[in-house]
């Protein structure tokens, strides 16, 4: 496996690939590696000839009040991973690099972008679109591969490869979930021993919302209130949100007639933990 830190030779590698008619694969991430990104990194390497893993922390994502710094990094076990994996390439830019003296462009999704995560960490949508946009271009794949875990982080890469017409077929992969139902992610080391016991709690909200769809209920606000009170129930959580949406344009539905999905933050202590399901109301409820 190569290691390269160079944006120049990270695009030298890429196109020389390319010229040879070789499928290109990229899976972004932030490092601190586990086996939700093991999933998706194994998704790619049955789809492409040539897989690139980018471990960037992208400072421009986080709120000046957020974990930048204490972000956990564990590059020596992430190239491991990467190693098992048959990862070709393992692309560590530096901040430097990426962000030059200079460097002004930022990209934006607005629609996408307003609601939800993004009200909550303003700043964070148009970090995560501008490295993105600056990673395909540097490392110009034919396929780019993202977890539902972040629902919408995912709808905006849809929606810039297809407005910037980048070449780039996006692929979404399922949620990898601790045995409990956790969704898997880097910041789950944050967790105390009796924090993590309630951290399930998230998705057994959103399991709650969905069965209530599947049974016939189709006021959005009653399936909120089904969710709600499962999270009420534990003093230690507070919502943050829990809604029902349209799958595609993530706005909030009044009334499920076919399909949404549940999208779920809450905080514990100083951690904020997101998740999401899609359901789909049965045939005969429709
Ligand atoms: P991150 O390193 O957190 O930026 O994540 C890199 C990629 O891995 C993103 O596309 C995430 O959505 C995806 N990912 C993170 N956690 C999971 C998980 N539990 N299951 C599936 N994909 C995940």
């Amino acid at each position: 496996m190569k290691i390269i830190r160079s944006l120049g030779a990270m695009t030298a590698w890429s196109e020389r690939l390319r010229r040879e008619r070789v499928t290109v694969g990229f899976v972004p991430t932030m490092g601190a590696l586990h086996d939700g990104h093991r999933a998706l990194i194994r998704a790619a390497r049955l789809r492409c000839d040539a897989l690139v893993v980018s471990i960037f922390v992208n400072p421009t994502q986080f709120g000046p009040a957020e974990d930048l710094a204490k972000y956990p990094r564990s590059i020596g076990k992430d190239r491991e991973l990467c190693r098992q994996e048959g990862v070709d390439v393992c692309f560590e830019p530096s901040a430097s690099a990426m962000y030059p003296a200079g460097f002004q462009t930022v990209v934006t999704v607005p629609a996408i972008a307003t609601r939800w995560e993004g009200e909550a960490r303003p700043h964070h949508f148009a970090g995560v679109a501008t490295v993105v946009t600056k990673l395909f271009g540097l490392v110009r794949p034919h396929l780019a591969l993202f977890g539902q875990k972040d629902y919408q982080q995912a709808a905006l890469v849809r929606q810039l490869a297809k407005d910037l017409s980048l070449g780039v077929e996006i692929v979404v992969r399922p949620i990898v979930r601790e045995q409990d139902g956790l969704a898997m992610s880097s910041r789950n080391v944050y967790l105390s021993s009796d924090e993590r016991i309630l951290a399930p709690t998230l998705y057994k909200s959103l399991q709650a919302g969905a069965e209530a769809i599947r049974n016939g209920t189709t006021d959005a606000s009653a399936v909120q209130s089904v969710m709600a009170a499962v999270v009420r129930q534990e003093p230690a959580l507070t919502v943050d949100y829990l809604s029902v949406c349209d799958p595609l344009t993530l706005e909030p539905l009044s009334i499920v007639t076919f399909k949404a999905v549940l999208l779920g933050a809450v905080r514990l202590g100083v951690i904020r933990l997101i998740d999401n399901l899609m359901v789909t109301m049965p045939v005969g409820r429709r």
